[in-house]
């Protein structure tokens, strides 16, 4: 059921798209059933919750880090996270360079950037971004592979097709002199039209693992 479900939503986007299999709050063995099908990269929003099932699960899996993430709990998830993508300071982005220092590897993180209307979704404005970008290759042990947005919580079409557009434009400005290989939009409800708007990894958690209490 869950491992048809992903490779459903596989099967209605391009090949260059990534899904990141959003698995907060679901069971250790719901993950398993989704892993051995083949499947490695999984999100989860909580810092504690993502340690717990990291020590529990293999260790070839590909943890996403795509919740509000406090400096303080960055040190738990150095040592073993694939991507953090809800960087939206530059006392964050400097202290994972810190620990990816003190774990001797290099941390991929994106910037987020805030496009929703609601004031309550964290990121950086599209100008804070430019002057975050400015400092960040000073850091060694952190690494900006791309942008990470959360669009608004509506079924209004303009106004989605509106903010996707606007990052996607932003991230295809800045993309080749950074570098960056993925823009990270789309979750269960606007992933179609994240991916026809520019979207290369997307973000799934209730579409494959069903609704969360
Ligand atoms: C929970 C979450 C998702 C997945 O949401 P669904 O609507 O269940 O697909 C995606 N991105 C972030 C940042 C989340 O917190």
């Amino acid at each position: 059921m869950i491992v048809a479900k992903l490779n459903q939503i596989k099967d209605s986007i391009p090949e260059n798209v990534s899904v990141v299999a959003v698995s907060k709050t679901k069971p250790v063995n719901d993950i398993e059933q989704v892993y051995n099908s083949g499947h490695l990269d999984f999100g989860e929003n909580k810092v504690q919750e993502l340690c717990q099932k990291y020590e529990a699960l293999p260790k070839d899996i590909r943890w996403h880090m795509i919740g509000h993430l406090q400096r303080n709990k960055v040190k738990y998830i150095a040592p073993f996270v694939h991507l953090i993508h809800g960087v939206d300071s530059e006392r964050l982005l400097n202290e994972i360079n810190k620990q990816g220092a003190k774990n001797n590897r290099v941390i991929n993180v994106l910037l987020q950037i805030h496009i929703a209307e609601e004031s309550t979704k964290f990121g950086f404005s599209y100008d804070e971004a430019e002057t975050v970008l400015l400092n960040a290759n000073a850091l060694e042990n952190v690494r900006i592979n791309g942008l990470m947005g959360m669009a608004s919580y509506t079924d209004n079409t303009i106004q989605l097709k509106r903010e996707f557009q606007d990052l996607n434009n932003f991230y295809n400005k800045l993309q080749s002199t950074n570098n960056w290989t993925t823009l990270s939009m789309g979750m269960s409800n606007d992933y179609r039209l994240a991916v026809s708007l520019g979207s290369n990894m997307i973000r799934v958690g209730s579409l494959i693992f069903g609704s969360r209490n």
